[in-house]
């Protein structure tokens, strides 16, 4: 039986994290209250037609922090969705961005339905008119708030809400910029959808990376051969497991909410992604043991473990039973405070969702960028960058009599593409972000958690944010 996300504690232990780093700070206690609130919470409901009745859908938009504009959230669709969740998200989102330094408050949006029970024309529908109640609330604008998927919406629902805020705003230069997550056709960034995984798996290679931590905590430096476990095979799950064994690790387990498999020798995501396509199920996987109980494959031998499914997964009920030493949290909040406390105590190391799964909302700022500007990342420098590398090498050639080998030449000569850049603007961000929560960590002996330092490194730079605006005396 999974766990389902605890109903309304899920912004109190934000708050709780919060309250324990701010001890660390020496900001006066009105700002950190201002800090903490949620700004606005726009609760609404609506109705669609279904079959011949009318169903009501519950929603809600929530933009935690207005220290900068626009705010910036994912819509989450689940039937689990409440407003203590949407807040708790919105408030990780601020704290997320300021943590990644990117220019944006912290929002989060919700849908309560439950997507398999719905046609698509039906979602297309609720999508249409959740996006309508925001435009009418001006909850939502490129310089205003911007969507982006979440748990249960992708690049498909970005569309639909492109297209609605494009309708009702004719003529408004920046209209795309309304929402991120788009398919690349609408002006969408190319690795924005495998970003949030690829973001996990650079800040999983980051913390792996650092000896004298993977010393204390019983495991030697690198990637190379550990062995990792992911929850949630949806985008973040599988794009994690997918970079993570790019970069050297073996995938030995994965849960979904139908059942776990665990296999020591290894799994290949791509070809269990298949056996799930056909089957329906991730169950009974050829080589691998099944696990009727989800939470089972949770607990099973591995290095790092990769929560990417929803909140609230590893909590006192079960963390005892963590072999993990590593736990990169891929989804928002999947270890409550107290669980992560005794993973803690016990020398486990866990990298915070607010650092480790930021990079999506990195490069949706990219796709931002690129909508406000109006044209693709490379796109007026690319070639010129090609000839004049070419020309370069050409001339050495020349000069020195010898001859480059064509792979070489390939490789030198090219201009960078928007995939190239973006993933290297991603990169960047989570190798510099790491270090900067890693360094705050170190410089104050009573920061236990790479957590506590992150939401120190936030708190920080929000409080200067609001002081410059002249929010705060
Ligand atoms: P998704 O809908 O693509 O995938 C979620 C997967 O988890 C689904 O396959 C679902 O079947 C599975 N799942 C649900 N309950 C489960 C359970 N109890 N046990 C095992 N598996 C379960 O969602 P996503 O976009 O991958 O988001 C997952 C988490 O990552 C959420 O917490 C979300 O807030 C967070 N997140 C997502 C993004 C993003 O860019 N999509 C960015 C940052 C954080």
């Amino acid at each position: 039986m999974a766990i389902t996300p605890n109903e309304n504690n899920f912004f109190a232990d934000v708050c709780k994290n919060f309250d324990e780093a701010a001890r660390f700070t020496s900001h006066p206690e009105g700002l950190l209250n201002q800090i903490k609130a949620c700004n606005s919470v726009y609760r609404f409901q609506f109705p669609v037609r279904r079959g011949n009745g009318l169903e009501v859908v519950d929603a809600w938009r929530v933009e935690h922090s207005h220290h900068m504009s626009p705010t910036k959230g994912g819509i989450r669709y689940s039937e689990m969705v409440n407003e203590d969740e949407v807040m708790a998200l919105a408030a990780l989102m601020t704290y997320k961005c300021a943590i990644v330094n990117v220019p944006f408050g912290g929002a989060k949006g919700g849908v309560k339905i439950n997507t398999k029970q719905y046609s698509v024309a039906e979602l297309e529908t609720i999508t249409r008119r959740y996006t309508v109640e925001l435009i009418k609330k001006n909850f939502i604008g490129p310089g205003i708030d911007v969507p982006a998927p979440d748990y249960g919406s992708g690049e498909r629902e970005m569309s639909w809400i492109a297209d609605t805020y494009m309708t009702m705003n004719p003529g408004q230069l920046d209209a795309l910029g309304c929402v991120t997550g788009k398919p690349i056709a609408l002006h969408g960034i190319r690795g924005r959808k495998e970003a949030t995984g690829r973001g996990v798996a650079y800040a999983v290679r980051e913390c792996m990376g650092v000896g004298e931590d993977m010393k204390r905590i019983g495991l030697t430096p690198g990637l190379d051969g550990k062995r990792v476990i992911v929850q949630g095979l949806g985008n973040v799950g599988y794009h994690s497991a997918k970079f993570l064994t790019e970069f050297g690790a073996t995938l030995v387990g994965i849960c979904e909410f139908e059942g776990a498999i665990y296999d020591a020798n290894g799994l290949n995501v791509d070809e269990v992604f298949a056996h799930r396509k056909n089957t329906g199920s991730i169950a009974d996987f050829p080589g691998a043991k099944t696990f009727k109980n989800s939470m089972e494959g949770l607990e099973q031998d591995c290095d790092i473990l990769v929560p990417a499914a929803l909140e609230n997964q590893i909590t006192v009920h079960n963390v005892q039973n963590i072999k993990a030493k590593v736990i990169a949290e891929g989804a928002n909040g999947p270890t409550s405070p107290e669980a992560g406390a005794i993973f803690t105590e016990r020398g486990g190391m866990i990298i915070p969702d607010m650092y480790c799964n930021a990079g999506g909302v990195t490069v949706s700022y990219f796709e931002w960028l690129k909508n406000l500007s109006h044209v693709a990342f490379g796109r007026m420098e690319n070639r010129y960058a090609a000839n004049s590398n070419a020309n370069l090498i050409n001339t050495l050639e020349n000069l020195t009599g010898k001859t480059i080998l064509p792979e070489h030449r390939m490789m030198i000569v090219k201009g960078a593409s928007e995939l190239e850049l973006v993933n290297s603007g991603l990169e960047d961000t989570m190798i510099h972000s790491y270090h900067e929560i890693r360094e705050t960590m170190v410089h104050t002996p009573e920061i236990k958690t790479l957590r506590t330092a992150a939401f120190v490194n936030s708190i920080d730079k929000i409080a200067v944010s609001y002081m410059t605006l002249g929010v705060w005396p």
